[in-house]
């Protein structure tokens, strides 16, 4: 058996450090790690089994894990999340400032004092990009708009708990339309994903939720957003008796990117906006920590529905 050091994944008490070695590899910062081929394999399997999910009318965009510093703080994530966001900085100015500043680590000073941030921000969400890109197209149809993104996300939450990552896929089914269309869709894909929770045969449930809002401000927005059911989530266990962790969530963003993006539909209404979130690495983590290891010996229905 490996025992957990230093250098290891999770904790020695965790009760999946004995799985996280055949999972993951340490890269020296807490939740962030190189994925074994084991890992990857049932990655893929399950991207195709979510991409077999996919209306037919959706159009599919990937996206890097960088964007616009700019459209990220238009988007109001600094209200919400100033303490999750990871900002690139980069050494800027002349070739002498860069060669001073870089020298100051050779002498064993600290070279970062010299960075500033640069234009870029690490993407927080896969669906934040799509809503200024998507104002640039015009009105809104009356159909509505479908996407498939996704994107490796970050999130500045250091932790040794396998299921909460610095660095993870996140893969989203965007809706863009009138109030109703967003309504129908978050609630057709809260039933659909209940049936995609058995075929995987995990145990799960589903509940209204609230985001990590900021500080003080953010509890009382936190509130809001529960009595007003904004955001739901699909939860599921990693063993007996553990609580539960939101794997998939279902959120709808009223008119908010609306408002922000000036997406407007051919009424000249505001357009009102919805996403359905797939934690990747969670549901993958949720897989290996159910039924084992082994794909081969994993339930029946799992093995098919991911055609292992
Ligand atoms: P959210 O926008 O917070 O609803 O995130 C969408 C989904 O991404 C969540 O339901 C999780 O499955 C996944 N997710 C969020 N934060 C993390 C994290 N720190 N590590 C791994 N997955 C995450
Ligand atoms: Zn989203």
């Amino acid at each position: 058996m490996t025992v957990p050091g230093p250098e290891a994944v999770t904790t020695a008490d965790d009760p999946l450090a004995a799985i996280a070695p055949r999972l993951f590899q340490p890269l020296g910062v807490d939740g962030v790690y190189a994925r074994t081929a084991l890992y990857e394999a049932v990655m893929a399997r399950l991207a195709d089994f979510v991409t077999r999910q996919r209306d037919p009318l959706a159009e599919v965009l990937r996206f890097p894990p960088v964007m616009s510093r700019r459209q990220l703080e238009k988007s109001g994530y600094l209200k919400s999340f100033p303490n999750l966001l990871g900002c690139v900085c980069a050494l800027h100015g002349s070739e002498a400032a860069i060669r001073s500043a870089a020298d100051r680590y050779e002498s064993g000073g600290d070279w970062t004092t010299s960075l500033a941030a640069s234009d870029l921000v690490l993407s927080p969400a896969a669906c934040y990009p799509l809503y200024p890109l998507v104002a640039t197209r015009g009105r809104v149809p009356a159909d509505g708009l479908l996407f498939d993104v996704a994107a490796d996300c970050f999130r500045r939450e250091p932790s040794r708990s396998l299921d909460r990552l610095q660095s993870f896929r996140m893969r989203e089914f965007v809706r863009i339309g009138r109030p109703e269309q967003i309504t129908e869709f978050r609630e057709r894909w809260m039933g659909r994903a209940r049936q995609l929770a058995e075929e995987l045969a995990l145990p799960y449930s589903v509940d209204v939720a609230n985001d990590p809002f900021f500080g003080r401000v953010g509890q009382i927005m936190a509130v809001s957003q529960i009595q007003q059911a904004l955001k739901f989530e699909l939860l599921i266990p990693y063993h007996d008796g553990a609580k539960p962790t939101a794997c998939m969530s279902f959120n709808y963003h009223r008119d908010h990117f609306g408002v922000v993006w000036g997406l407007q539909d051919l009424r000249e209404e505001l357009a009102h906006t919805g996403c359905v979130a797939f934690g990747m690495d969670r549901l993958v983590v949720a897989l290996f920590a159910n039924h084992g290891l082994d794909p081969a010996r994993w339930p029946a229905s799992a093995r098919r529905a991911l055609g292992l």
